[in-house]
Protein backbone atom coordinates (compact mmCIF):
# COMPACT_ATOMS: atom_id res chain seq x y z
CA UNK A 1 0.00 0.00 0.00
CA UNK A 2 1.67 3.15 -1.31
CA UNK A 3 1.11 6.71 0.97
CA UNK A 4 1.09 9.15 -1.52
CA UNK A 5 1.29 13.23 -0.32
CA UNK A 6 1.02 15.02 -3.20
CA UNK A 7 -1.22 15.52 -5.99
CA UNK A 8 1.74 14.15 -8.67
CA UNK A 9 3.01 11.60 -6.91
CA UNK A 10 -0.73 10.35 -6.77
CA UNK A 11 -0.95 11.27 -10.47
CA UNK A 12 1.97 9.30 -11.39
CA UNK A 13 1.06 6.01 -9.28
CA UNK A 14 -2.42 5.69 -11.25
CA UNK A 15 -2.53 2.89 -14.26
CA UNK A 16 -5.67 2.00 -16.33
CA UNK A 17 -8.57 3.08 -15.31
CA UNK A 18 -8.29 5.33 -11.63
CA UNK A 19 -11.36 5.02 -8.85
CA UNK A 20 -11.18 7.60 -6.35
CA UNK A 21 -13.01 6.85 -2.81
CA UNK A 22 -12.69 10.56 -1.12
CA UNK A 23 -12.36 10.41 2.98
CA UNK A 24 -11.99 11.72 5.69
CA UNK A 25 -10.03 8.85 7.29
CA UNK A 26 -11.00 6.76 10.55
CA UNK A 27 -12.38 4.18 8.04
CA UNK A 28 -15.36 1.72 8.88
CA UNK A 29 -17.35 -0.65 6.99
CA UNK A 30 -19.15 2.13 5.04
CA UNK A 31 -15.97 3.40 3.49
CA UNK A 32 -14.63 -0.04 2.95
CA UNK A 33 -18.02 -0.62 1.12
CA UNK A 34 -17.22 1.94 -1.22
CA UNK A 35 -13.05 0.58 -1.78
CA UNK A 36 -14.85 -2.55 -3.02
CA UNK A 37 -17.14 -0.85 -5.37
CA UNK A 38 -14.23 1.12 -6.48
CA UNK A 39 -12.19 -1.91 -6.97
CA UNK A 40 -15.28 -3.43 -8.99
CA UNK A 41 -15.32 -0.25 -11.01
CA UNK A 42 -11.66 0.59 -11.83
CA UNK A 43 -7.58 -0.73 -12.33
CA UNK A 44 -6.10 1.56 -9.82
CA UNK A 45 -8.02 2.24 -6.55
CA UNK A 46 -6.85 5.24 -4.82
CA UNK A 47 -8.19 6.21 -0.86
CA UNK A 48 -8.10 10.05 -0.16
CA UNK A 49 -7.60 10.66 4.01
CA UNK A 50 -8.01 14.44 4.17
CA UNK A 51 -10.22 16.06 7.09
CA UNK A 52 -10.90 19.21 5.17
CA UNK A 53 -10.56 22.37 7.54
CA UNK A 54 -12.85 24.25 4.93
CA UNK A 55 -15.56 22.26 5.33
CA UNK A 56 -15.72 22.23 9.27
CA UNK A 57 -18.10 24.99 10.56
CA UNK A 58 -17.10 24.24 14.52
CA UNK A 59 -13.27 24.49 15.84
CA UNK A 60 -14.03 21.86 18.23
CA UNK A 61 -15.55 19.27 15.65
CA UNK A 62 -12.27 19.43 13.33
CA UNK A 63 -10.21 19.46 16.22
CA UNK A 64 -12.21 16.15 17.52
CA UNK A 65 -12.12 14.58 14.59
CA UNK A 66 -10.68 11.28 15.33
CA UNK A 67 -7.62 10.20 12.71
CA UNK A 68 -5.31 7.06 13.01
CA UNK A 69 -3.48 6.57 9.58
CA UNK A 70 -1.77 3.36 10.28
CA UNK A 71 -5.49 1.77 11.38
CA UNK A 72 -6.74 3.23 7.80
CA UNK A 73 -3.80 2.05 5.68
CA UNK A 74 -3.97 -1.40 6.84
CA UNK A 75 -8.35 -1.22 6.37
CA UNK A 76 -8.18 0.37 3.19
CA UNK A 77 -5.43 -2.42 2.05
CA UNK A 78 -7.63 -4.94 3.21
CA UNK A 79 -10.43 -4.00 1.23
CA UNK A 80 -8.46 -3.74 -2.23
CA UNK A 81 -7.29 -0.40 -2.20
CA UNK A 82 -3.81 0.33 -4.36
CA UNK A 83 -2.71 3.70 -2.76
CA UNK A 84 -3.95 6.39 -0.08
CA UNK A 85 -4.01 9.55 -0.61
CA UNK A 86 -2.67 11.43 2.46
CA UNK A 87 -2.10 15.20 1.62
CA UNK A 88 -0.95 17.94 4.50
CA UNK A 89 -3.14 20.74 4.36
CA UNK A 90 -0.46 22.97 2.83
CA UNK A 91 -0.33 20.12 -0.43
CA UNK A 92 -4.16 21.09 -0.72
CA UNK A 93 -4.35 24.71 0.26
CA UNK A 94 -0.76 25.89 -0.48
CA UNK A 95 -2.21 29.35 -0.12
CA UNK A 96 -5.44 30.21 0.92
CA UNK A 97 -7.96 29.61 -1.88
CA UNK A 98 -9.87 32.92 -3.22
CA UNK A 99 -12.14 30.38 -5.56
CA UNK A 100 -14.60 28.43 -3.48
CA UNK A 101 -17.16 26.45 -5.40
CA UNK A 102 -20.70 26.83 -4.46
CA UNK A 103 -23.81 24.96 -5.92
CA UNK A 104 -26.67 26.77 -5.74
CA UNK A 105 -30.38 25.26 -4.40
CA UNK A 106 -28.74 21.96 -3.74
CA UNK A 107 -26.27 23.91 -0.81
CA UNK A 108 -29.34 25.71 0.42
CA UNK A 109 -31.45 23.32 3.02
CA UNK A 110 -30.97 21.23 5.29
CA UNK A 111 -26.83 20.81 6.17
CA UNK A 112 -26.33 24.22 4.40
CA UNK A 113 -29.06 26.13 6.77
CA UNK A 114 -27.59 24.20 10.04
CA UNK A 115 -23.47 24.14 8.93
CA UNK A 116 -22.80 27.45 7.29
CA UNK A 117 -19.86 27.17 4.73
CA UNK A 118 -20.12 23.82 5.12
CA UNK A 119 -21.41 22.90 1.55
CA UNK A 120 -18.62 25.21 0.14
CA UNK A 121 -15.78 23.71 1.88
CA UNK A 122 -17.17 20.27 0.59
CA UNK A 123 -17.49 21.38 -3.12
CA UNK A 124 -14.41 22.85 -3.30
CA UNK A 125 -12.41 20.07 -1.85
CA UNK A 126 -14.01 17.31 -4.19
CA UNK A 127 -13.60 20.13 -7.03
CA UNK A 128 -9.65 19.82 -6.19
CA UNK A 129 -9.19 16.15 -5.69
CA UNK A 130 -11.31 15.34 -9.28
CA UNK A 131 -8.82 18.23 -10.94
CA UNK A 132 -6.10 17.21 -9.02
CA UNK A 133 -6.27 13.73 -9.71
CA UNK A 134 -8.70 13.39 -12.66
CA UNK A 135 -9.72 10.05 -11.61
CA UNK A 136 -12.62 8.35 -14.27
CA UNK A 137 -14.57 7.02 -11.18
CA UNK A 138 -15.58 8.72 -8.32
CA UNK A 139 -17.29 6.88 -5.19
CA UNK A 140 -19.82 8.07 -2.47
CA UNK A 141 -22.23 7.13 0.17
CA UNK A 142 -25.52 7.79 0.27
CA UNK A 143 -25.51 8.43 3.76
CA UNK A 144 -24.84 11.80 3.14
CA UNK A 145 -27.48 12.16 0.61
CA UNK A 146 -27.69 15.88 0.12
CA UNK A 147 -23.37 15.47 -0.02
CA UNK A 148 -23.69 12.80 -2.87
CA UNK A 149 -26.58 15.16 -4.62
CA UNK A 150 -24.01 18.53 -4.67
CA UNK A 151 -20.90 16.31 -5.75
CA UNK A 152 -22.86 15.07 -8.59
CA UNK A 153 -24.61 18.53 -9.48
CA UNK A 154 -21.06 20.11 -9.00
CA UNK A 155 -19.32 17.28 -11.10
CA UNK A 156 -21.90 18.14 -13.68
CA UNK A 157 -22.14 21.84 -13.79
CA UNK A 158 -17.73 22.43 -14.12
CA UNK A 159 -17.72 19.14 -16.79
CA UNK A 160 -15.65 17.06 -14.92
CA UNK A 161 -15.61 14.03 -16.33
CA UNK A 162 -15.09 11.89 -13.57
CA UNK A 163 -18.38 9.78 -13.32
CA UNK A 164 -19.75 9.71 -9.61
CA UNK A 165 -21.40 6.76 -7.99
CA UNK A 166 -23.03 6.35 -4.89
CA UNK A 167 -23.25 2.91 -2.50
CA UNK A 168 -25.87 2.30 0.10
CA UNK A 169 -25.72 3.66 3.82
CA UNK A 170 -24.26 0.59 5.99
CA UNK A 171 -25.93 0.12 9.58
CA UNK A 172 -24.60 -1.73 12.43
CA UNK A 173 -26.61 -4.39 13.06
CA UNK A 174 -28.97 -2.17 14.99
CA UNK A 175 -29.21 0.36 12.68
CA UNK A 176 -26.74 2.72 13.89
CA UNK A 177 -25.73 4.33 10.61
CA UNK A 178 -21.74 3.78 10.66
CA UNK A 179 -20.08 7.26 11.43
CA UNK A 180 -16.24 7.96 12.41
CA UNK A 181 -18.21 10.49 14.49
CA UNK A 182 -20.20 7.17 16.86
CA UNK A 183 -16.72 6.73 18.55
CA UNK A 184 -17.49 9.59 20.68
CA UNK A 185 -20.65 8.32 21.83
CA UNK A 186 -20.55 6.68 25.15
CA UNK A 187 -22.98 3.69 25.68
CA UNK A 188 -25.90 5.76 27.07
CA UNK A 189 -25.59 8.50 24.40
CA UNK A 190 -24.79 5.28 21.51
CA UNK A 191 -28.35 3.85 23.16
CA UNK A 192 -29.98 7.46 22.61
CA UNK A 193 -29.26 7.72 19.25
CA UNK A 194 -30.69 4.29 18.15
CA UNK A 195 -33.93 6.46 17.84
CA UNK A 196 -32.55 8.59 14.72
CA UNK A 197 -32.32 4.94 12.28
CA UNK A 198 -35.48 3.18 14.32
CA UNK A 199 -37.31 6.64 13.55
CA UNK A 200 -36.79 6.60 9.93
CA UNK A 201 -37.03 3.05 9.25
CA UNK A 202 -40.82 4.04 11.07
CA UNK A 203 -41.29 6.29 8.39
CA UNK A 204 -39.80 3.73 5.73
CA UNK A 205 -42.44 1.26 7.03
CA UNK A 206 -45.31 3.93 6.77
CA UNK A 207 -44.11 4.62 2.66
CA UNK A 208 -44.44 1.15 2.00
CA UNK A 209 -47.89 1.15 3.76
CA UNK A 210 -48.67 3.92 1.49
CA UNK A 211 -48.14 7.13 3.32
CA UNK A 212 -46.82 10.00 1.04
CA UNK A 213 -47.24 13.49 2.57
CA UNK A 214 -44.04 14.62 4.09
CA UNK A 215 -45.41 16.24 7.16
CA UNK A 216 -46.84 12.54 8.18
CA UNK A 217 -43.38 10.87 7.24
CA UNK A 218 -41.28 13.50 9.17
CA UNK A 219 -43.94 13.43 12.28
CA UNK A 220 -43.31 9.50 12.39
CA UNK A 221 -39.84 10.15 13.09
CA UNK A 222 -40.02 13.36 15.42
CA UNK A 223 -42.17 10.59 17.84
CA UNK A 224 -39.33 7.81 17.56
CA UNK A 225 -36.37 10.75 18.68
CA UNK A 226 -38.97 11.93 21.57
CA UNK A 227 -37.54 14.60 24.36
CA UNK A 228 -34.38 13.59 24.36
CA UNK A 229 -32.79 14.24 21.16
CA UNK A 230 -32.59 17.49 19.93
CA UNK A 231 -32.92 17.28 16.24
CA UNK A 232 -32.01 20.13 13.79
CA UNK A 233 -34.48 18.99 11.20
CA UNK A 234 -36.28 16.15 9.60
CA UNK A 235 -36.99 16.84 6.34
CA UNK A 236 -38.17 15.38 3.12
CA UNK A 237 -36.40 16.50 0.37
CA UNK A 238 -36.26 15.80 -3.38
CA UNK A 239 -33.05 13.43 -4.16
CA UNK A 240 -31.80 15.23 -7.44
CA UNK A 241 -32.50 18.55 -6.28
CA UNK A 242 -31.98 17.92 -2.36
CA UNK A 243 -34.74 20.87 -1.72
CA UNK A 244 -37.68 19.84 0.44
CA UNK A 245 -40.90 18.38 -0.96
CA UNK A 246 -44.56 18.74 0.87
CA UNK A 247 -45.16 15.22 -0.58
CA UNK A 248 -43.65 11.86 -1.83
CA UNK A 249 -44.06 12.38 -5.75
CA UNK A 250 -40.63 11.78 -6.87
CA UNK A 251 -37.64 10.32 -5.68
CA UNK A 252 -36.53 11.55 -2.70
CA UNK A 253 -34.37 10.86 0.93
CA UNK A 254 -36.11 11.74 4.64
CA UNK A 255 -33.30 12.67 6.40
CA UNK A 256 -32.38 13.81 10.08
CA UNK A 257 -29.81 15.73 11.75
CA UNK A 258 -29.41 15.54 15.26
CA UNK A 259 -27.00 16.39 18.07
CA UNK A 260 -26.72 13.22 21.00
CA UNK A 261 -24.68 15.04 23.68
CA UNK A 262 -22.21 16.81 21.51
CA UNK A 263 -22.05 14.76 18.89
CA UNK A 264 -23.73 15.54 15.73
CA UNK A 265 -24.83 13.28 13.93
CA UNK A 266 -27.18 12.42 10.04
CA UNK A 267 -28.72 9.99 8.52
CA UNK A 268 -31.43 9.22 6.08
CA UNK A 269 -33.33 6.49 4.12
CA UNK A 270 -34.01 6.63 -0.17
CA UNK A 271 -37.59 6.34 -0.80
CA UNK A 272 -39.65 6.10 -3.94
CA UNK A 273 -43.52 7.43 -4.92
CA UNK A 274 -43.58 3.62 -5.69
CA UNK A 275 -43.13 2.60 -1.89
CA UNK A 276 -39.61 1.08 -2.80
CA UNK A 277 -37.70 2.07 0.00
CA UNK A 278 -33.53 2.09 0.38
CA UNK A 279 -32.72 1.75 3.98
CA UNK A 280 -28.97 0.75 3.69
CA UNK A 281 -27.34 -2.64 4.59
CA UNK A 282 -26.70 -3.90 8.11
CA UNK A 283 -23.89 -5.29 9.57
CA UNK A 284 -24.26 -9.00 10.99
CA UNK A 285 -21.55 -8.02 13.67
CA UNK A 286 -20.19 -5.00 15.79
CA UNK A 287 -18.55 -2.60 13.36
CA UNK A 288 -14.36 -2.14 13.41
CA UNK A 289 -15.23 1.31 14.64
CA UNK A 290 -15.36 -0.74 18.05
CA UNK A 291 -11.85 -2.58 17.73
CA UNK A 292 -12.75 -5.68 15.99
CA UNK A 293 -10.98 -7.02 13.64
CA UNK A 294 -12.39 -7.03 9.65
P1 LIG B 1 -16.37 10.83 5.51
O1 LIG B 1 -15.07 10.17 5.82
O2 LIG B 1 -17.36 10.79 6.62
O3 LIG B 1 -16.21 12.18 4.88
O4 LIG B 1 -17.05 9.93 4.39
C1 LIG B 1 -16.37 9.58 3.21
C2 LIG B 1 -17.32 8.89 2.28
O5 LIG B 1 -17.85 7.74 2.92
C3 LIG B 1 -18.53 9.76 1.89
O6 LIG B 1 -18.85 9.54 0.53
C4 LIG B 1 -19.60 9.25 2.80
O7 LIG B 1 -20.90 9.42 2.28
C5 LIG B 1 -19.26 7.79 2.88
N1 LIG B 1 -19.82 7.19 4.10
C6 LIG B 1 -19.68 7.63 5.38
N2 LIG B 1 -20.39 6.87 6.23
C7 LIG B 1 -21.00 5.93 5.46
C8 LIG B 1 -21.89 4.84 5.75
N3 LIG B 1 -22.28 4.56 6.99
N4 LIG B 1 -22.32 4.09 4.72
C9 LIG B 1 -21.93 4.35 3.44
N5 LIG B 1 -21.09 5.36 3.11
C10 LIG B 1 -20.65 6.14 4.11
Amino acid sequence: MRRLRTFAEARDAAAGRLALVPTMGFLHEGHLSLIREARRMADTVLVSLFVNPLQFDRPDDLDAYPRDEERDAALAAAAGADSLFVPSVDEVYPVAPLTRVHVEGVSDAMEGLHRPGHFDGVATVVAKLLAGLRPDVACFGRKDAQQFALVRRMAADLSFPTEIRSCPTVREHDGLALSSRNVRLDPGRRREALSISAGLMAAADAVEEGERAAVVLEDVVRERLGGRIDAEYVELADAVEARPITTLDRPAFLAVAAFVGDVRLIDNVWLDPSGRTDRGIRLETESILYGGER
